[in-house]
């Protein structure tokens, strides 16, 4: 029965377009539409029903019936939702070829990628999937000859706001750790690519999940995503996205209700090239973890550190690698760069390139719009960069490489930690004591020594400084989906 060969097709038909709300697809209170383009194209992919406030409404009416006392989802015992959350996997799974087409369609990845993700998100709901049982409380000493015991409970009805550049991913980043706590959900999908979210709805109702346990409302940030910040039976806000928004939500969030809001937000993310790498290898590396998804990756590795020893050679090699790197069709079996999500991201892009080349960095290849439709960019190589451009500072979400020179290990932690973001790091080299050395010193949520972008399900991810509040991922990502509470037992001093 399962499909162990996925099929690549550019005519998947495109079913759930409707809103998702109490296990059902019903159209916007409106009845209003929005297009989501194919960004190879540029032109009309679908219409997808637009969820404003009154939506919402009903979306978290749902969820909050569905998170009741006495419910079917309350009263579920806790290893029975894992083995809910596995039947999603299983089904997301035998499901691979429509969601990795409808990904490829809507965002525009390469097939092999979407494909990638896909599993990447499998694999995220079966490793949630056996926490559920395993989420305990203490028993605890406490003063005065009591008994306190401390149980997690799971927080109550939750807002989802996700981002473009994995839509399935990130639907398993946000459900798998919220349903495993027994939350309830209602989960926006950017206004881009929301098509696998409702693709995946339409899983969990055939998995079993009870009416209203998880609710998708597609539509724009302004709109539907703001009803949901400020509703206020929301008990918690997940977001991913820009660090503009985020602190934006975080504003809101406290202004409505107070609240709790988790956010993984942007990065400007320094990998570390040492003199004593392989150095075939080490471009490898640094090219995907600038180039992979099209830059578009909020840990993408965009600050190449190299040491001054290897610099020039590091640049050549790295030209001569991204020269082949493959643009085109993402349907396509070599392509290893599509298109960028839209056209206001290209245009961002192409304006960075421009400001590169007027600050002084050296153009190395690229530079430009590919091809005559769609939102292609070439992936782009600067050399001479240094700290205060424009381009090592911002985050550009796109296929751009900034190589930048350094003497020391001392002066370029510096040098890394120089930047509000904080989300993630990577060194290469073969000397420990430099890999250590860097490891602690860096401010990032994450530290990756000779990879880059090793992101599990097992271990945290999320960021320092303004690139988030809170960690998604290992066990720590049960966290802000949980409350702590303290039952206190008097017991009687003498017998
Ligand atoms: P990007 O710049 O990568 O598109 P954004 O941070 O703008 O990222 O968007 C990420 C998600 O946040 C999307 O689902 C978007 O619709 C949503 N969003 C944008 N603005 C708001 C807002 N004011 N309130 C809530 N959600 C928003």
């Amino acid at each position: 029965m399962f499909q162990l060969t996925i099929m690549a097709n550019p005519n998947q038909e495109i079913i759930y377009k409707k809103l998702f709300i109490n296990n059902e697809f019903v159209d916007a209170q409106s009845g209003k539409t929005f297009v989501t383009l194919n960004p190879q194209t540029g032109k009309p992919l679908a219409e997808v029903a637009e969820a404003d406030k009154a939506d919402v409404d009903l979306a978290v009416k749902a969820a909050k019936k569905a998170f009741e006392r006495g419910s079917a989802w309350r009263d579920m015992d806790a290893s029975q939702r894992g083995r809910l959350i596995n039947k999603l996997a299983d089904l997301i799974e035998q499901h691979k070829s429509a969601l990795a087409n409808l990904e490829v369609l809507d965002n525009g990845k390469p097939f092999a990628e979407a494909d990638f993700d896909i599993q990447c998100a499998i694999d995220t709901f079966r490793y949630y999937a056996g926490w559920c049982d395993k989420i305990h409380g203490n028993t605890i000493p406490a003063d005065g000859g009591s008994l306190a015991i401390t149980s997690k409970e799971p927080i109550g009805v939750v807002g989802q706001i996700i981002p473009w550049n994995y839509p399935t991913l990130m639907v398993s980043w946000k459900w798998a750790p919220a349903l495993a706590a027994g939350c309830t959900i209602v989960l926006k999908p950017a206004e881009q690519t929301p098509l696998s979210a409702l693709y995946a709805a339409a899983l969990t109702k055939q998995a079993g999940f009870p009416s209203g346990v998880i609710n998708v409302v597609p539509g724009f940030g302004e709109t539907a995503g703001h009803a949901l910040v400020i509703h206020p039976d929301v008990r918690k806000v997940a977001f991913t996205g820009s660090t503009e928004i985020g602190r934006l939500i975080a504003e809101n969030a406290a202004k409505s209700n107070l609240k709790k809001v988790s956010l993984e937000l942007g990065g400007k993310s320094p990998l570390v090239v040492m003199q004593d790498v392989d150095l075939d290898e080490a471009v490898e590396i640094a090219h995907n973890a600038v180039f992979a998804n099209h830059g578009q990756c909020c840990c993408a590795g965009t600050r190449t550190f190299v040491q001054e020893t290897i610099y020039d050679a590091f640049v050549a090699k790295s030209v001569e690698l991204t020269r082949k790197r493959k643009v085109g069709n993402p349907f396509a079996d070599d392509t290893l760069q599509g298109p960028q999500i839209d056209a206001e991201s290209q245009q961002k892009i192409l304006k960075y390139i421009e400001l590169g080349n007027k600050q002084g960095a050296k153009l190395e290849c690229g530079g430009n719009k590919w091809g005559n439709e769609g939102f292609f960019v070439e992936p782009t190589i600067f050399s001479n960069v240094t700290d205060n451009m424009t381009i090592a500072q911002e985050e550009i979400f796109g296929p751009v490489q900034s190589v930048i020179k350094f003497k020391t290990l001392d002066e370029v932690i510096e040098r890394a930690n120089k930047t509000s973001y904080g989300l993630a790091a990577g060194i290469l080299t073969k000397n420990i004591d430099w890999a250590l050395t860097f490891a602690r010193a860096v401010e990032a949520g994450s530290v990756w020594i000779n990879c880059y972008d090793a992101v599990t399900p097992q271990t945290p991810f999320g960021g320092y400084k303004q690139s988030g509040h809170g960690r998604e991922l290992g066990e720590d990502g049960l966290e802000p989906y949980t409350e702590t509470k303290t039952i206190l037992v008097k017991l009687p001093t003498k017998n």
